[in-house]
């Protein structure tokens, strides 16, 4: 819908009508976005008025105002109805007064409520509602938020809310991404304002550019675990001030440091007055680093330390995680724009000279022409770094070897902890029902067994299973229709174009999914490399084949719009473009549509750039295929059963072609290797049916890999992985 282009804060001008007392624990409901991932949660909220559910951008909150006062009448006379709400109220309420008593193996475990782990991440991706998330980071956080929930590890979340969030997609004639912004209202939001005893609104306040700057501070529940957001948006600050959570990552390199300025010394001290003594702090990628200093920071004013002995102590308490393979993805800072940040108080109140602080944030301490890391000063400061696959583990390892000052790359101490995705929440109703079914109404836990997980996918029938994913298809192919037509009349592309959206995709043809941030290590264009070829492919008589597009590039990121324009421009091919189409504004939503319909993922990130990769495991516990460069993720899912591999496992990128402008030879391996798998693997035993038209061998495939990737590739698995060997 265009809808989610339009600012959510149109207040009605009458006041909402109140609820009917059957339907008033939907408002207690719309208050947690436990509703997202919990069982007939989400239908619950639709069926309430499907098409005011699209206007408001599938926000609770929002919807409950905007409804008539006769549809609620409606639905509080329908017993059915309303005994789904009870239920789903139900549910909600035992789930929150499970106790939270979270123990390892060995039974004891020094997390507790009074001292949980908290959790720091720049974004978090939680539900599409919520816009302070970009793209992966995020949504791996907002998945780890409710994987703690789910296993009831205590954990608080700090985050900042971006009054603009990230930007909006939209895509000119010629297929140039243009920008939007749009307004977060928190309002229309389930987000409490965090308040003293007095009443009055909880504050921390950091001296930023020598001015000091507060922030307000919204709690969002997200099941047991609260997410604190810092916002500065308040009339006492300065104006420029005002915006330091104005928009995610769209800013400069100075909004980008004062934002992880805030987030780092104004996270720690808002815990501190919520009264909250973390037993560890999860820096998840180097953004929140800042945090560090401020532990050590407060141990030196308070217990006279040197800022060694604080370090040491600072150390025992914070846990690194690092996500980029290459030296240009971490964060750094020009000297001089450090010091404006964050003035020379700072450092004095460390006991530490300029070139001492400044050495914290350097690979090599006395080069005085390195910028200020903000992945060294994490990896110095933390007890543990590890990385977010076991390839990624060792690309760590081998990028941070001159800082650690290991002679032997084996002995730098960056471990691993692969990502998973919280299963609840990308799984579609349909398959969920499956599951419930032939695993258990317990099946997420049974998902962590890997036995009985097998042995649950086992008893799905073929037929079952085959009728519910060409159900999601039809969907995907509806969805699709729906927002092409809805992009070209608002584009104003040419009639017949328009008119074409209502007819392009079939769903009987294999169905291919590329989405993700438009970035060169993604190559995009490597699908294009022999356009001929590729047309072939996609429209082989018997066998055709299909490919949905979605992404953004960052916004100032100028060869990966170029990228994205050839792409845009390539759909509108009179021979491809009824079976090519790229949807705008990739976001959460847009995800898990394609995650849960798909035939086929496609990734060919250039290795070994992919330190993981999720959407591949959102798209395995849905039963769609990776087709996939063996690489983060899957590298480790990949056995030769479960799904496809492109290209060859040993011709890594090197350091030098990781910075350079790609690798010609290992592309076009690649590319050919891709070719020849659509071409005589993929679309052959796609196509091979029996006589009721089942693809057996197909299925096969795709219940191999629900029951070897499920088990691994899940963020509850990863979660407690994180509690057992890193935060314990
Ligand atoms: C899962 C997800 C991602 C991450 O996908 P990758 O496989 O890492 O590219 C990015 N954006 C959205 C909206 C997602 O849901």
């Amino acid at each position: 819908m265009i809808e989610t282009i339009e600012p959510l804060n149109k207040k009605p001008s009458v006041p909402a009508p109140a609820l009917p007392f059957p339907l008033q624990p939907l408002a207690r409901l719309s208050w947690n976005y436990w509703w997202s991932w919990a069982t007939d949660g989400e239908s619950c909220f639709r069926d309430l008025d499907p098409v005011i559910w699209e206007e408001c951008g599938h926000n609770p909150r929002f919807l409950l105002t905007r409804v008539s006062e006769y549809r609620l009448a409606e639905m509080a006379t329908d017993p059915i109805y309303l005994a789904r709400v009870a239920k789903l109220a139900r549910d909600f309420d035992r789930y929150m007064t499970d106790a939270i008593n979270w123990s390892n193996a060995e039974g004891a475990t020094p997390i507790t409520a009074e001292s949980p782990v908290a959790y720091f991440c720049a974004e978090y991706g939680v539900h599409n509602s919520l816009p302070v998330y970009s793209g992966g980071l995020g949504v791996l956080a907002g998945d780890h938020l409710k994987s703690a929930s789910d296993l009831r590890l205590p954990l608080v979340a700090v985050g900042l809310l971006y009054r603009k969030g990230y930007f909006r997609q939209r895509l000119s004639l010629e297929g140039w991404q243009e920008e939007v912004y749009v307004d977060t209202d928190p309002a229309e939001l389930p987000l409490h304002l965090v308040q003293n005893e007095d009443g009055a609104s909880l504050t921390v306040e950091v001296l930023i550019r020598n001015r000091p700057v507060r922030a307000q501070v919204w709690r969002a529940d997200v099941g047991r675990v609260a997410l604190y957001l810092l916002d500065t948006n308040i009339p006492e600050n300065e104006e420029t001030d005002r915006w330091v959570t104005g928009h995610l990552y769209g800013g400069d390199r100075e909004t980008r440091i004062v934002q992880e300025m805030l987030l780092g010394i104004g996270g720690v001290r808002l815990l501190g007055k919520l009264g909250i003594k973390p037993h560890v702090f999860h820096l998840n990628e180097g953004h929140s680093a800042f945090l560090t200093i401020e532990l050590a920071r407060e141990l030196i004013q308070s217990q006279g330390l040197t800022f060694a002995e604080a370090a040491k102590q600072v150390k025992q308490r914070a846990v690194f995680t690092t996500h980029t393979p290459v030296a240009a993805g971490n964060d750094e800072f020009d000297v001089d724009l450090l010091t404006r940040a964050l003035g020379v108080s700072y450092e004095k109140e460390l006991g530490l000279s300029h070139e001492e602080f400044l050495a914290l944030g350097r690979i090599d301490a006395v080069n005085p022409r390195e910028p200020f890391g903000l992945t060294p000063l994490a990896i110095r400061m933390c007890r543990s770094t590890n990385g977010v696959s076991r390839k990624h583990g060792e690309v760590s390892r081998a990028l941070w070897q001159k800082l650690t000052g290991d002679s032997r790359v084996e002995r730098v101490p960056i471990t691993h902890v692969t990502n998973g995705v919280h299963a609840p929440t990308w799984v579609a109703p349909l398959i969920r029902s499956l599951y419930e079914t032939h695993v258990g109404a317990d099946w997420p836990d049974r998902l962590l067994r890997r036995n009985e997980w097998e042995q649950g996918i086992a008893r799905i029938s073929d037929e079952e299973l085959w009728a519910a994913h060409s159900l999601l298809k039809a969907r995907l192919v509806a969805f699709i229709r729906q927002r092409s037509f809805e992009a070209r009349i608002t584009r104003g592309d040419a009639l017949d174009h328009t008119e074409a959206a209502k007819k392009i995709f079939e769903p009987g043809v294999l169905t291919i999914g590329f989405a993700r941030r438009v970035a060169g290590y993604k190559r995009w264009n490597l699908l294009l490399k022999d356009a001929a070829r590729l047309r072939q492919i996609i429209n082989n008589e018997e066998r055709p084949v299909q490919f949905v597009f979605a992404g953004k590039a960052h916004p100032q990121d100028g060869e990966a719009k170029l990228v994205l324009q050839q792409v845009a421009k390539w759909k509108y091919d009179l021979r491809v473009r009824d079976r090519a189409v790229f949807i705008e504004d990739y976001d959460h939503e847009i995800a898990r549509q394609l995650v849960q319909s798909v035939d086929v993922w496609l990734n060919v990130p250039r290795r070994p750039l992919e330190a993981s990769g999720t959407s591949g495991e959102k798209v395995a516990i849905n039963g769609g295929l990776n087709l996939s460069i063996l690489d983060g993720w899957w590298l480790e899912g990949y056995d030769g059963t479960n799904g496809f591999a492109v290209g060859d496992a040993n011709d890594d990128a090197t350091p030098q072609t990781i910075t350079a402008a790609g690798n010609p030879e290992s592309d076009a391996g690649d590319a050919e290797s891709l070719y020849r798998l659509l071409e005589q693997d993929v679309a052959p035993l796609y196509y091979d049916r029996d006589v009721h038209g089942l693809p057996r061998r197909w299925i096969a495939m795709m219940k191999r890999s629900i029951a070897t990737l499920g088990p691994e590739f899940n963020s509850d698995r990863m979660v407690e992985e994180y509690a057992r060997r890193i935060y314990s």
